[in-house]
């Protein structure tokens, strides 16, 4: 079988507050010409720009859940593709949470035509299901009501996204031997903060479930970033995301 590498392209290593030119939590991940975006929080068009990306090139949109730090940009997205410039006439996949549907129906309900897109939008609210090289699984996490975590596999290499999370066991299971992990990381040891993980503890998800590359992401001003922690020892890459970082792998 001829494998075609993957990336992940961080589009926003932030969260709900502006800081250090963080963009809200929104990813790449790419493998041939297949392209899903991972969340779509407050500035992805920008970001997607920045890339050279085109509204034409997604495949699918995985909405982890309702807060608007991983989905408002959607409805920027769908704003825009009434413009003119948005060639777009083949379906747009979008799927997520339980209860997802229900929630653009919502912002359908507040802004009418204005968020139409020139193209049909496929809602999907499975919990498993695939998409051209792509196979994936939503798992249940520890945030909002019906927040979800998504373990992607793509031939060989498994992409594991927690979305937000508090820290619970049951996510080693979930992030078992990923090649790449991308873990929430927006709490401080010192400022805990409901239903999000700190670096201790996304270190120690890691190392249990036995991940080859962290990448450490969705950051406050106040998350202790893994560069200034002792991860000599750990047997797996440690990393800090950054805006438009690019891993291929
Ligand atoms: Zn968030
Ligand atoms: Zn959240």
């Amino acid at each position: 079988m001829e494998y075609s590498p993957v990336s992940l392209t961080v589009l926003g290593s932030g969260s709900a507050v502006p800081f250090q030119q963080r963009a809200s939590a929104s990813y790449l991940l790419r493998c041939g010409n297949s392209c899903v975006l991972l969340d779509a929080g407050f500035w992805v068009m920008e970001r997607l720009e920045q890339t050279g990306t085109t509204f034409d090139d997604i495949d699918a949109i995985f909405i982890s859940h309702r807060h608007p730090d991983h989905c408002m940009g959607l409805i920027h997205l769908l704003f825009a593709s009434r413009h003119p410039s948005c060639q777009r006439t083949r379906p747009l996949k979008i799927f997520g949470f339980n209860g997802l549907a229900g929630y653009l129906e919502e912002f359908r309900s507040l802004l009418g035509s204005w968020i139409e897109p020139p193209f049909a939008l496929e809602v999907d609210e499975s919990t498993s299901g695939s998409l051209g090289p792509f196979l994936w699984q939503n798992f249940a996490v520890h945030h909002s009501q019906d927040a979800v975590g998504i373990r992607i596999q793509c031939y060989e290499k498994r992409i594991v996204y927690t979305g937000d999370t508090g820290y619970h066991d049951d996510l080693i299971a979930h992030c078992r031997e990923a090649d790449l992990l991308i873990a929430d990381c927006g709490a401080s040891r010192h400022q805990p903060l409901d239903g999000h993980m700190h670096v201790d503890q996304i270190l120690h998800l890691a190392q249990q479930a036995q991940v080859k590359h962290l990448l450490q992401s969705h950051f406050y001003p106040e998350t202790e970033p893994l560069s200034q922690q002792k991860t000599r020892n750990f047997r797996f890459l440690c990393q800090e995301a950054t805006d438009l970082l690019t891993i291929a792998f």
